[in-house]
Parts: C-alpha cells; structure tokens; sequence
C-alpha cells in the first residue's frame, strides 16, 4: 500500500478540499501522513491521517503582516522560506525514516514542494485555487500597490533565496517556488469549465471539482435569504458590514452575515430582527437555503455558492480573488460590486435576486462541479502518479 505525505497552510480553505481526499486514500488502506496546523488535528484525524503539528515552526505573523495576506508577495516568499528552514531538520529526519511514495503539498505550502525536491520524493502539486500559468497570469491584474510592494521586495527575496540555497535547496530564482509548469502533475479543485483557459494547461492537470460536503436537505418553506461572509482571513471590516445592515433592513429578505472571529459583535450597532449576525456559520448549510451570496469571492466560498447553485455578488478584496470574481461574473453567474456605500449594495443584490439568469448559471456551472470527479478522481490521480514510476527531477 501507498505512503502519501500532504503539506498545508493554516488556513481553512486550503485544507478543507484535501480532508475528502485523505479519508479516500485512508479508506482505500494507504497510509497518510498530514503536516499541518493544530487547527485541523481533528479533521485529518478523523479522516485516518496521522497529523503533525507545524505550529511551533511558522514564524511569528505581526498584527501588520496580517493585512498583508495575499497582498504582498515578497512577506510571502519570506514566511515560505523561514518556514522551510524552521521545518528542515524534523521534517527531512522524519520522511527520510518514512520513505513515502509521494508529497501532496498545497500551492501555497511550497515547503512541501522544497523538501519534495530535496529528498527526491515525486511530488503533487494540490491547487485550491485557479491552476495557473502564462496564460492566466495575464488574467491576474495586480494593483500598483502590490507591483511597488513586489519590486521593493525584491532584495528580501534574493536574501531569502540566499538562505536556501545554503541549505541544500537548489532554488535558482524566485519564480521557480510559485510556478507550475506543464510537467507538474497538478490536482486542481474546480472543473475544466470554471477553470479560465483551461485548455492551455497539459494533461498533468487534473480538474477534479472542488470537494464541498453535501448538507441536509432542507425541508420546508423558507424566506428569501441574502448570505454576507468575507471569509476567514481578511475579514475584519466594520464598516462593510454596518453598510450591509443599512443596505439591506428595508428589503423582505432575511440576512445572515458571518464576520469573523475578530469582529466584535457589539460594534456593529443595532442589528435588525430579520438579520442574523454570527463570528462564523456553517457556511454549506447556509448556501443550502441562500438566494444569494454577498461573497469576497475566496474560491472555496465561491465553489461552495456554485455548488449549490446559488449566484453571488462579487466583492473581492485582492487580486487573486478579483480573477475569481471576473470568471463568475464573465460565465454570468454573479456581478460585481462596484463599491461598497448602502445604495451600491442594494441594487447589486437586489438585481442578483430579481433576475433569474444569474441562478441558471450558476446551476450550469453547479453540475459541471458535480460531474468533475471529486476526491475519488484526485485519488486515482495520487496513485497513478506512485505507480508509473516515473524519473523524479
Ligand atoms: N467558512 C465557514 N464559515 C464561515 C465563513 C467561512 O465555514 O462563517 C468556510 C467556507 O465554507 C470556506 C472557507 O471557510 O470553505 C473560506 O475559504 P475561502 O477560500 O472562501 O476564503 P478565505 O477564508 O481563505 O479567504
């Protein structure tokens, strides 16, 4: 039986697809190891993976770094590299004892990829969000801000890529950590029709469909309901919220809004009866009954909405999430929201609501999803890759 070894980043929409994939794998009587963070040990536990903390080796994240997430890609390179090194000694110990077959890693997880290479272990490259390429990269308008950010950087990089090198990773250039060409054999959790330009990508690329869990049906009459969430991680937003309770109170629909866990409840003013307003929810049960979903367009909450075949208005906070955005709006299955003051909230949601092609879309794309494999497929992908016994590079 196989031996698969997954690496993730602490964050919930990055390990959540691959939870399906590792009870898969477990089930079918292959071992799994999962490096990640405290946060997940039960699910991977659950799912028959054996967890492994990487807490204690992510360098610290500064109250100011936290607004950097997914803005600043230099502060990226640098935690990715702090953390291979801070990994280093245990992990290279550890899977050199192990011997597995094959690395799994997040995109993001790119200590994956580097100990992969280093310890001449097959890897799999595990996309959350779009695949990406030369092709798409020209879809991903960055704004000034995070191009200075980059070019300010760049010295931070070359130190960083410095360090690596000392350490036995043969890391060339920066580019080479984020990019997956052709040859990467990549497991992709969305559907070749959601997928921009997904007929540039190799046959090394699996769209697999994202893993959402199916939620209870619901049963029953149930009002119309307007869903508000801005995700897990850059979700601290008052201001956006009070704007959707001024926006929205008028309108004959109910309203759940989740805002997170570092949004403190008591600010938001009064809340109105027909709004339900909570840190976090169960986001799948909740698009099971939404009409539509005011989204920041994460791609698991956006796979989740699609899913379930709930359109959206598109309001997304960085550039990765604006491709996001531009697909859903392009395949007319949401719109954008052009600005964030009451009124602008309002119309958008209102013609979302109203007008019943937006909903046929996102059912189109919605089976699509279902169609794509899941995690049985990206299993059978995991063990194609072990069997063929192909050179690692
Ligand atoms: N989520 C949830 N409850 C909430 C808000 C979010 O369960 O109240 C889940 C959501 O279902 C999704 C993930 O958190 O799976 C968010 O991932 P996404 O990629 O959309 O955004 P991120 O949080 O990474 O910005």
């Amino acid at each position: 039986m196989g031996k698969i070894v997954f690496f993730s980043i602490p964050a919930y929409g990055h390990t959540n697809p691959t939870i399906a994939v590792v009870e898969e794998l477990t089930k079918r009587g292959h071992e799994v190891w999962y490096y990640s963070f405290n946060l997940f040990k039960k699910r991977i536990e659950a799912a028959g993976g054996k967890f492994i903390s990487c807490d204690e080796y992510l360098p610290e994240l500064k109250p100011e770094d936290e607004k950097k997430v997914g803005k600043d890609f230099s502060a990226l390179i640098e935690m990715v590299v702090d953390t291979t090194i801070n990994l280093d000694k245990k992990v290279c110990q550890e899977l050199l004892a192990f011997k597995p077959d094959c690395i799994v890693a997040d995109s993001l997880s790119i200590w994956g990829k580097l100990f992969a290479k280093k310890l001449k272990i097959k890897y799999i490259c595990s996309t959350t969000t779009f695949a990406f390429n030369q092709h798409t990269a020209k879809l991903m308008k960055r704004g000034i801000g995070e191009i200075i950010r980059m070019v300010r950087g760049m010295p931070r990089i070359n130190e960083k890529l410095r360090l690596l090198r000392e350490n036995g990773y043969m890391v060339d250039k920066f580019i080479t950590l984020i990019e997956n060409d052709n040859n990467t054999n990549t497991i992709v959790y969305t559907s070749p029709e959601f997928q921009p330009l997904s007929e540039t990508f190799s046959n090394k690329y699996a769209f697999v469909g994202p893993s959402v869990s199916a939620a209870p049906a619901y049963t029953g009459d149930k009002p119309t309901t307007v869903y508000i969430s801005l995700g897990t991680i850059l979700n601290k937003n008052n201001r956006f919220y009070k704007n959707c309770i001024k926006a929205l109170k008028e309108l004959d629909v109910d309203v759940i809004m989740s805002v997170g866990e570092k949004t403190d409840l008591s600010t938001l003013g009064e809340i109105p009866a027909r709004f339900e307003v909570r840190k976090k929810v169960k986001q799948i049960e909740v698009l099971n009954q939404a009409d539509v979903f005011l989204t920041h367009c994460g791609m698991n909450s956006v796979n989740e909405s699609l899913y379930y075949g709930v359109p959206m208005v598109l309001f997304p906070q960085h550039s990765e999430q604006a491709m996001v955005a531009k697909r859903v709006a392009t395949l007319g299955a949401g719109i954008m929201l052009r600005g964030n003051k009451p009124k602008q909230i309002r119309i958008a949601v209102e013609q979302v609501l109203y007008n019943d092609t937006y909903k046929e879309q996102a059912q189109i794309i919605s089976k699509s999803f279902k169609v794509a494999g899941g995690a049985k497929k990206a299993v059978d992908v995991i063990l194609d890759v072990i069997n063929k016994g192909e050179s690692i590079t």
